[in-house]
């Protein structure tokens, strides 16, 4: 927990401090991967506006929660939400 490289994937795995991610709605919904982010763009911080992980996650919240919006779906998304709490 004291080796610099740690404490870097901790901080920057923080949305609250992430400055692609701080004023995201889909915040409570996502994580960041600092491992990818350096792979992919060469920063632990990466780049969310230019990120390729980010698009895809924003691309299926855009898609969930404009499903929602038809009670039918809202009503299969909360039946697998219940389903994956119980396993
Ligand atoms: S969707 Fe993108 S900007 Fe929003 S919290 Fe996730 S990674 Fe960050």
């Amino acid at each position: 927990m004291n080796k610099a490289q740690t404490r870097g994937c901790a901080i920057s795995s923080n949305l609250e401090i992430q400055p692609g991610c701080f004023r995201c709605a889909y915040k409570p919904y996502c994580g960041v991967c600092p491992v990818v982010n350096y792979e992919s763009q060469g920063s632990l911080w990466g780049n969310m506006p230019a990120n390729d992980r980010c698009k895809i996650f924003m691309g299926i919240f855009d898609l969930l929660f404009d499903s929602i919006k038809t009670p039918k779906n809202e009503k299969i998304l909360r039946e697998w939400a219940d389903a994956e709490k119980k396993d």
